[in-house]
């Protein structure tokens, strides 16, 4: 039984109710951040369904499958017994390929290609082109190659507008790269919205059809949108123009995605009856937090000025915490935590740790480890990214798609068959004259004269093998996949091994194939595909489990949509964030300030931006300066210094600050070349009695370092250093080799 609208409704603001209860015709809720957007979305889905709607009708665009099941469920709750299509543009765009397979002359089995497949193919096709791949790189090129299928450009149209050597290159290797991926039935991700949206653009019946079974169309996150999301969403709403969609273009953060701000533009523009209505409610965090959020991003140029209000406490300032190094970074933030914990606060599940990159998490954990501090890193694909899941996910992908060339050269002499690369290379080369897939030609390996002996029969067993293990494909994904580790010698090649790691990768593989299990339980319905499909598509949010009382650690990318009591952002500093591939263009910097305002706008009651002096990055340590970000909080932020200089050494603190805004202002802000610079040491030696605490130096083993303290004279005089990776030594002076770097 479905409750009363007026259960809906109740706990919203009027503006909120409006778009929840808005009727036919397009919609666009422009609204800041913690305004209730997914909120409403959520409502008015569940909204349309009290109405009358058929669940069948409606289709909900999130940005995460995580964000989609939750909507999913949520709108369950709301109107029970309804099950609503709820999901990401490229699931969708998966699904829809698969569904219509036939009518768009597709092989339904296809695989989905990741980044690292796509790049093997680009490899293949430029070495095919006899194109040096050190001047354009795989990667390079595949990016280009990306952005055109974003752009909805197929190969012919991307050459006409090719006008510079580059780009008439990538078109040269697109033309390669798409009859690579077709040969082996493969799509990668952009594949997943480009084909859609063309065949949305070009097959009149087949358009008609979907925009009539999805009457309404509901997309959050909307200012991520790329042009070929928009040509989907357009394509769907043109009988049934019931549209809907929300977005705060202050957190468009996805532009070298190919994310396009322009799409809220063209939405009035292709929509001119929307009706539009903005939220400025903020229900999520503290005025405090507003304040200093809104002051960071007042400062892009391009930009319409908006403000939050909140009715929620002015509660804790926000605070910039200031560290020596990484480690000390990292440390401080954890036992805050602890302390926090510890005092019965909050829980170490209401705290999120931020990042602006990855590479950054080593240094974290190990401080979680030795504080006893629960935490976990939200990192979806490493573990399927292991060489061992890789192998055995390629065995199943080639299992459900025998044309998947890249899976064929990744097993086909794994466990070893006795077949070597020319091998390899004259089977590549009969099955391309044959116009056959690998493994087709792996069955005909008599045919080809140059194969002989242990190659010939490793590529006949091979064969044998895949033609055999295709007859099971009904199986449970996790039976499948214990069948081939049996058959394949895969298990048996690792339970041999003498080395240690094989045992680690064997419990990796019992790991996916719980996963596989679970998946399986969960709706036995799912075939070994989507288990396939699943692991391809997901995000790193995606693996995130929130229920464990634990720290979380993501990038401020993941951070999207989400929402913690205690937020802490670290290395807030020039190069990182912004990052210093941004720092040449203004425009690329507003992005970064972007990010920086949605990581700072996921706190709800306290946040912390943290940066430290050195910054060990790619082996390095980096001299680093504070964000220009940090510069733009309001006075009122309280700044707290925890550096080893500031208790040690009154004067050194001062000598510090000048010399950070020194090299903020030659190297940071206005000219905008990259601010964290490598330490470069200089020769000399100091003479003895030159050293003073604050100085940055170079000691041959431990690296780079920070003296804290000077004391004690001739023979006696020693140094304290505290070290950006070994924390703090004392030497004496007359005896330590060391060079002083600034
Ligand atoms: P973001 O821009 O970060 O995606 P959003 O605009 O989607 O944020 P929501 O996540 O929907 O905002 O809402 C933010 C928080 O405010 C959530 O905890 C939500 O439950 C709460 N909230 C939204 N509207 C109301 C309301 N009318 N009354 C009380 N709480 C609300
Ligand atoms: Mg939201």
């Amino acid at each position: 039984s479905t409750g009363k609208p007026g259960d809906l409704l109740a706990d919203l603001t009027e503006a909120q109710r409006a778009a929840v209860t808005h009727g036919e015709g397009p919609l666009l809720i422009l609204a800041g951040a913690g305004s209730g957007k997914t909120r409403v979305i959520t409502r008015r889905v569940a909204y349309l369904l009290q109405q009358g709607v058929r669940a069948g009708n409606v289709l909900a665009i999130t940005f995460t499958n995580k964000a989609a099941g939750e909507m999913r469920q949520r709108v369950e709750q709301l109107v029970p017994g309804n099950r609503v299509w709820v999901s990401t543009f490229h699931s969708l765009g998966a699904r829809l390929l698969r569904q219509y397979a036939d009518r768009l002359n597709l092989d339904k089995n296809f695989t989905i290609y990741d980044t690292d497949d796509r790049n093997k193919l680009v490899k293949d096709a430029l070495s095919a082109l006899g194109i040096d791949d050190i001047k354009f790189t795989p990667e390079r090129i595949a990016g280009a190659i990306s952005k055109a299928k974003n752009q909805l450009l197929h190969p012919k149209a991307y050459e006409q507008q090719a006008h510079d050597f580059f780009s008439q290159t990538v078109a040269k290797v697109y033309v390669g790269y798409e009859k690579r991926l077709r040969a082996a039935n493969g799509m990668d991700f952009d594949d997943l919205l480009y084909l859609p949206a063309l065949a949305l653009r070009h097959n009149e019946e087949l358009r008609a059809d979907l925009d009539s079974r999805f009457k309404y169309v509901l997309i959050d996150e909307y200012q991520d949108t790329n042009q070929a999301q928009y040509e989907i969403a357009r394509r769907l709403s043109i009988h049934h123009p019931n549209l809907c969609v929300v977005g705060d273009p202050d957190q468009s953060i996805y532009k070298w995605r190919g994310s396009d701000i322009k799409n809220i533009l063209d939405f009035e523009r292709d929509f001119p009856a929307a009706r539009v209505i903005t939220l400025t409610q903020n229900y999520r965090s503290t005025k405090a937090i507003l304040r200093a959020a809104g002051r960071v991003i007042d400062q892009n140029k391009q930009r319409k000025k908006k403000e939050l209000v909140t009715d929620n406490p002015d509660g804790e300032p926000v605070r910039v915490l200031t560290f020596d190094n990484g480690l000390d970074e990292a440390e401080g933030a954890v036992l805050r935590i602890k302390e926090t914990v510890k005092a019965g606060r909050f829980r170490y599940r209401d705290h999120a740790i931020f990042l602006r990159i990855n590479a950054l998490t080593r240094s974290l954990e190990s401080a979680f480890v030795k504080h006893g501090v629960p935490f976990q890193i939200v990192k979806g694909l490493a573990f399927f990214e292991r060489k061992e899941n890789r192998d055995v996910l390629a065995y199943l992908r080639l299992l459900v798609n025998p044309q998947d060339t890249v899976s064929f050269l990744r097993v086909v002499n794994e466990p070893p068959r006795g077949i070597g690369k020319v091998s390899v290379e004259r089977l590549q080369q009969y099955s391309g004259q044959n116009e056959i897939s690998l493994l087709t030609a792996a069955g005909q390996v008599q045919k080809i004269p140059e194969i002989k002996g242990k190659a010939a029969t490793g590529l006949r067993d091979f064969f044998r093998l895949l033609t055999d293990l295709r007859t099971q494909l009904e199986l449970p994904p996790h039976e499948l996949i214990r069948l081939v580790l049996d058959k394949s010698g895969y298990r048996k090649m690792l339970a041999d091994s003498s080395e240690e790691d094989d045992a680690d990768r064997l419990a990796n593989i019992e790991e996916l194939i719980t996963a596989a299990k679970q998946f399986h339980d969960e709706d036995n319905t799912r075939t070994l595909g989507d288990f396939l499909e699943q692991i391809a598509l997901a995000s790193d949010v995606d693996n995130w489990d929130e229920k464990t009382d634990c720290v979380s650690v993501m990038t401020l990318h993941a951070a999207k949509g989400l929402e913690f009591p205690v937020v802490y952002m670290l290395a807030v500093e020039q190069g990182l964030l912004p990052h210093e591939r941004s720092l040449a263009k203004d425009e690329d910097v507003e992005e970064e300030r972007r990010l920086c305002f949605v990581g700072m706008t996921r706190a709800m009651k306290e946040l912390y931006m943290c940066h430290s002096r050195l910054r060990e990055f790619r082996g390095q340590a980096l001299y680093a300066v504070p964000s220009m970000f940090l510069e733009e909080l309001p006075p009122e932020v309280e700044h707290l210094d925890s550096s080893a200089a500031r208790n040690t050494a009154r004067g050194a603190i001062e000598e510090w600050r000048t010399r950070v805004n020194q090299t903020a202002q030659t190297a940071g802000y206005s000219s905008r070349t990259p601010p964290v610079k490598p330490i470069t040491p200089s020769v000399a030696n100091p003479a003895d009695g030159s050293y003073a605490a604050g100085q940055v130096v170079q000691h041959e083993e431990y690296g780079i370092g920070q003296i804290t303290d000077v004391s004690g004279f001739g023979a006696l005089r020693k140094l304290k250093i505290r070290f950006a990776g070994a924390g703090e030594k004392t030497f004496v002076a007359d005896k330590v080799k060391l060079k002083v770097v600034q």
